[in-house]
């Protein structure tokens, strides 16, 4: 290969072993899409995460370039089918951050059944709110997994573990643990979201299916932002439908409009900044996944 660009932040043990397969590697992880535009042209690879997007005006641009490779899962960021038309191969690494996002998962609804961020932030507010902040337990709820692939089969294993009864949906593939949604959603105590955003997923949690669900469900949201109508979560939120969500991903990330600031800013909502995937060991094994793409792709 020519030449690689890496666009996007990748681990420093990484880039050393992309150096030692002998391909000429750049490095420009804060470059901007009008500066990236300017130099692709020159590139036969690139190197992104989640930041820099790669669309179709960028790809014409991209006259060299045979492999984008998204150190990662989620492939929104990327034209696909574009870049596949013009002859390039887009490649990510599924299963590096899968136990990582479970693990955050799994997290996020201990904090929402210890109420733990809400403790955390009246102790340092000087408060002693013991009475206020009586838990539930995990062992004996059931867990319901909404897309039952890499992350939402760990995630249910780990939830067994402590022993929760654990229901599944998932339309595309067979388990045991499989039940149809509606069961899923009258039956659940948390709700835990593991599917991609695509046309067809987009709003799958909508007013309706709040209606369906328990009342006092506990979600967590460490998929995608518009899986989960915002919107109808704020107001069952509010209603008390859902007693409280724990939120990785928004439809608009930072989430800077009004009813996402209100979303965030509820004390029955515990929010994260998209790190479902940032531990120590994923990024490790996104940084060698990326090694053995290019490897293979040299080979
Ligand atoms: P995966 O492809 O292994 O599993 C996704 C599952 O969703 C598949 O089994 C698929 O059949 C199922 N699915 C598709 N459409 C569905 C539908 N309509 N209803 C129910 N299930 C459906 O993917 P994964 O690696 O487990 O990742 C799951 C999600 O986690 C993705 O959206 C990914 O972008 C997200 N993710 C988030 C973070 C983060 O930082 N928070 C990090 C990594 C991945």
């Amino acid at each position: 290969m020519a030449k690689l660009l890496i666009c996007d932040p990748i681990a420093a043990s990484a880039i050393e072993a992309l150096r030692a397969t002998g391909v000429e590697i750049d490095v420009q992880d804060s470059i901007t899409l009008e500066e990236l535009a300017e130099v692709i042209g020159e590139y036969e690879g690139m190197v992104v995460r989640g930041r820099t997007k790669v669309r179709e005006p960028l790809i014409d641009k991209a006259t060299h370039t045979r492999i984008i490779i998204r150190g990662g899962v989620g492939l929104d960021n990327i034209d696909v089918a574009y870049a596949e038309s013009k002859g390039i191969q887009v490649c990510n690494t599924p299963a590096a951050s899968s136990n990582a996002v479970a693990e955050l998962a799994l997290g996020m609804m201990f904090a929402l059944a210890r109420h733990i961020a809400r403790a955390d932030a009246s102790m340092k507010a000087g408060g002693w709110d013991k009475k206020k902040l009586k838990g539930t337990e995990l062992s004996g709820k059931t867990l319901g997994v909404i897309g039952y692939g890499r992350i939402g089969r760990l995630l249910g294993a780990k939830g067994k573990a402590l022993g929760m009864q654990v229901v599944a949906y998932d339309p595309y593939i067979k388990h045991e643990d499989l039940v149809p949604l509606e069961e899923l959603l009258a039956q659940a105590d948390y709700i835990s979201l593991h599917l991609p955003h695509t046309e067809t997923t987009h709003h799958l949690l909508n007013t309706a299916q709040f209606a369906l669900m328990k009342n006092g469900v506990r979600i967590v949201d460490a998929a995608r932002g518009g899986v989960m109508d915002e919107a109808a979560l704020y107001a069952a939120l509010l209603s008390g439908k859902v007693a409280a969500a724990a939120l990785d991903v928004y439809s608009e990330e930072p989430p800077q409009g009004e009813l996402l600031r209100k979303l965030v800013e509820l004390p029955q909502v515990v929010a994260t900044p998209h790190i479902g995937a940032s531990t120590k060991e994923a990024q490790a094994r996104i940084g060698d996944e990326i090694v053995k793409l290019v490897q293979e792709y040299l080979a």
